[in-house]
């Protein structure tokens, strides 16, 4: 039996709705929450860029695998031999799934921000890191015992490029360096120019990392055609929350360093030593990263999330998110009061990812009336990526505000396969609503956050 085809059940056919294909099957569509006013309401999820909710597909592959679960590498029995099987199968599918290179590695972590940890420990002596100020927080901080340039936040793609070029341009290249990119941001949704980078990068000796946490759930990505020498994501933001995530890539930087973590799984023999120590031969491959007892479930149903996106097709995928962005687009352009914020401009090509603030309204307001009054889960605040929401807002970094005050950070909403268009389409009139009429309840600061008062 393939393990691969045991657990995988057939995904569920789409119905189509004219040219828009349907959203795929995901967990918590039938969930209700309460309203502050009164009654329940369905949930709609709006915070896919924070956590997506688990495809239905991917629960299923799950449910199917549990009862053979086994510990994986070191078991001598049937069912540990098929974890291990399942295990190493979901490497390959999740390397296939980004076109990876024969000789790159994928190597189970437990997200992007463990991934980007792990690669910032494999630095080769000297290494230079290039980062633009733009990026989530789990790529700006992780290099910080290294020699870290910050790239000031270029207004255009190109000119992102220009701006990497000019720092490339002055570095030794004598030194190993790396460069740290995001594929779309977790603020704007605004596409970032991964290939042109990588490019700049390779031009001047150096390699790259793409932060592609918000990309995956959303494009197809190509470690080929990229041309990057390393992909890092999260199983939670691409429909698998389950506690995985990956480093893809390059094995040799990885493969001289320390492991990651020191442990059973990543030791290939240890001794005592003469002097009384402890002698330790380490792993080759991904083992040497994955001390410890790797969480297969996790590694499974990130796997089942990439078959599922992979036979959904990215195109159609594609075409379903552009139809939703529509219906976001013309639905906050009918508020004047909406700033959207854009670093490359309004019209720039995004991903189901969209921040603005609302003059007049505090933004954790705007998100906890959203919520309480309407059911509708979106986030608000700087979204792990300060100096890139200062720099879009224009505040300053020290300031604060309660509920009834300005608007010192953003509302974000994001969206994936998963969205129905009565989601997107109840946000819109609730966002008209409330800034028309303003809020039916009161609200008060606690801790920081907006809250409804009891
Ligand atoms: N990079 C980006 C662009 C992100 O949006 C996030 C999560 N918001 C991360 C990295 C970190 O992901 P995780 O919390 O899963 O480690």
């Amino acid at each position: 039996m393939s393990v691969s085809t045991a657990f995988a059940p057939a995904p569920a056919p789409a119905a189509a709705t004219g040219a828009v294909p349907a959203p795929l099957p995901v967990l918590g569509r039938d969930v209700t929450v309460p309203l502050v006013t009164g009654g329940e309401v369905g949930y709609a999820a709006l915070d896919y860029a924070a956590s997506a909710p688990a495809l239905q597909r991917v629960w299923d592959d799950i449910a199917a695998y549990a009862p053979y679960y086994g510990s994986v590498h070191r078991g001598a029995g049937h069912l540990s031999q098929l974890s291990t099987e399942l295990f190493e199968n979901a490497r390959r599918t999740v390397a296939d799934f980004l076109d990876c290179r024969d000789d790159d590695q994928v190597i189970f972590t437990r997200s992007t921000t463990d991934s980007l940890n792990l690669l910032a420990r494999a630095l080769p002596a000297g290494c230079e890191v290039f980062v633009f100020e733009t990026e989530h927080h789990a790529a700006l901080l992780p290099w910080r015992a290294a020699d870290v340039t910050f790239l000031d936040a270029p207004r255009s793609p190109a000119a992102a490029v220009r701006t990497l070029q000019r720092a490339l341009a002055a570095r030794d290249t004598a030194r190993p360096a790396l460069v740290c990119v995001t594929g779309a941001s977790n603020v704007t949704g605004e596409l970032w120019p991964v290939r042109e980078l990588a490019a700049a990068a390779r031009a001047s000796g150096a390699r790259t990392v793409l932060d592609a946490a918000q990309l995956v759930p959303h494009q197809a990505v190509s470690v080929r055609e990229l041309d990057v020498d390393w992909v890092a994501f999260s199983g939670h933001k691409l429909y698998a929350p389950f506690g995985s995530g990956v480093l893809a890539g390059r094995a040799d930087w990885l493969g001289a360093a320390e492991p990651y973590l020191a442990g059973g799984g990543a030791s290939r023999t240890v001794a005592r030593g003469a002097d009384g120590g402890v002698e330790v031969e380490w792993q080759d491959g991904a083992a040497r990263h994955e001390a410890g007892s790797p969480n297969v479930i996790g590694a499974h149903a990130l796997a089942s999330a990439c078959r599922a996106l992979t036979e959904a097709g990215p195109e159609a995928l594609a075409v379903r998110e552009r139809h939703l962005l529509g219906l976001l687009r013309a639905g906050l352009a009918e508020v004047p009061e909406v700033r959207v914020l854009t670093l490359f401009g309004e019209d720039a090509p995004r991903v189901g990812v969209l921040s603005f603030v609302v003059d007049g309204w505090n933004s954790s307001h705007l998100a906890a009336a959203l919520s309480a009054e309407y059911g509708i889960g979106v986030r608000d605040g700087l979204f792990c990526a300060h100096p890139l929401v200062h720099a879009l807002l224009g505040t300053d970094p020290a300031g604060r505000a309660g509920c009834g005050t300005g608007s010192l950070n953003a509302v974000r909403v994001s969206f994936g396969a998963g969205t129905p268009d009565e989601d997107v389409l109840r946000f819109v009139t609730a966002v008209r609503e409330l800034v028309t009429r303003g809020a039916k309840w009161t609200y008060r600061t606690e801790n920081g956050r907006c809250v409804p008062e009891s």
